[in-house]
């Protein structure tokens, strides 16, 4: 039986893993959510034999008399959950927040399917030695990056002469910068073709997500940035693409659906029944070049991933810092770049040698964010 563990239980991913994990006949060992909203408390009530833990509790007492025992309190509690023995784990939580749940399910030795791409954008390297410490297995979950995964499985790495990531190019594709001073964060959240969370959604529409999932495939399948591209197919169907040296490439395709990623994660390297048949006869499929004059998120993640170090994880603090303040209507949507450029051109090149050091990056480059922001907003 499938000791199941899912982190960010409420959020997008996590409301799809249940999907998978009925349909898997699965019941997960631990559901952990960050606030226990009362979505959490439905959950957790319908999953009534599962350990709970709830990061940030807005209602602990509420929530400790509901819950009792089954429920624990604290980001280490979380942690816990994510290091039970022999788990597999997915990490659905938004944002650098998951990072330490990803580095515990890792050193545990644990199957992590990892859909919080900031913890490899901000820490990949450390990630990278908690999965060699801990001796267990990394599976990407977000689409692109499994779809990159099912690709090189078996393939010799000297073999791979680029991964070429697709990019939906989000509800704004094709427009000037001109036409985007004036989105609204309404606009923002209307994605074409994915149904996601709220940040990875006005992600999407800058582009700064396929940013952080182009520095996400440096660190996962260790390919320079020379040899990672970004292409914008409309249609996701293809999830993404690698090209071997032999001029072969290999695609993964099927319906924009992140329960297919999830499920693979968790049955890995089985395949188990899942959503319908696809057919391909009539579909198209476009790839163009994005713009990167528009699109000017997408340019400064390449930067930033080439200049390593603490400069990936300070991209990723200044973009959580400035979407919260786009959706609150502090800045414009061009605003969001504009605060990515500012904090990186501001922050000192130190080195980053420990996890410690990656937090202190984090809030440091919040702290620069959120002037940046202040700026932008007078
Ligand atoms: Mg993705």
């Amino acid at each position: 039986m499938t000791r199941l563990v899912l982190l960010g239980a409420t959020g997008s991913i996590g409301t799809q893993t249940l999907d998978v994990a009925k349909r898997l006949d699965i019941t997960p060992l631990a559901l952990a959510s960050g606030s226990g909203t009362p979505e959490f408390v439905a959950t957790a009530h319908r999953y009534r034999d599962s350990m709970l833990a709830v990061a940030h509790p807005i209602d602990m007492s509420g929530l400790r008399s509901e819950f009792g025992d089954r429920i624990s309190f604290g980001p280490d509690a979380v942690m816990a959950l994510a290091a039970l023995p022999d788990a597999v784990v997915i990490n659905g939580v938004v944002g650098f927040a998951g990072l330490d749940a990803t580095l515990a399910a890792l050193e545990a030795g644990n199957r992590l399917g990892l859909a919080n791409k900031e913890s490899m954008v901000t820490a990949g390297a450390f990630v990278r030695e908690a999965l060699q410490r801990g001796g267990g297995t990394l599976i990407p979950v977000d689409s692109e990056h499994s779809a990159l995964f099912q690709c090189l499985e078996g393939e010799p790495r000297p073999a791979v002469r680029n991964l070429i990531l697709t990019a939906s190019g989000g509800p704004f594709r094709g427009k000037s910068r001109d036409m985007l001073s004036s989105v609204t964060p309404e606009e923002a959240l209307q994605h074409p073709t994915w149904n996601m969370g709220a940040r990875v959604t006005i992600d999407s529409a800058t582009l700064a997500n396929k940013g952080l999932e182009v520095i996400e495939a440096h660190y996962l399948f260790d390919v320079a940035y020379d040899q990672i591209q970004v292409v914008v197919h409309p249609t996701s169907i293809v999830h993404s693409v690698v090209e071997f040296v032999d001029g072969s490439l290999l695609a993964h395709m099927g319906e924009a659906d992140m329960r297919i990623p999830i499920q693979y994660a968790i049955t890995y390297p089985d395949r188990a029944q899942g959503a319908g048949e696809f057919s391909i006869a009539g579909r198209t499929l476009e790839f163009e070049e994005p713009d990167t004059e528009v699109f000017r998120a997408l340019a400064l993640a390449y930067e930033a991933g080439r200049v390593g170090g603490p400069a990936p994880c300070v991209f990723n603090a200044a973009d959580e810092v400035a979407v919260a303040a786009f959706l609150a209507g502090q800045i414009p949507f061009l605003g969001i770049p504009e605060v990515l450029e500012r904090t990186l051109a501001k922050f000192d090149g130190r080195q980053v040698e420990s996890v410690a050091d990656v937090k202190e990056v984090d809030a440091e480059a919040r702290a620069l964010a959120t002037d940046a922001v202040r700026a932008l907003s007078r």
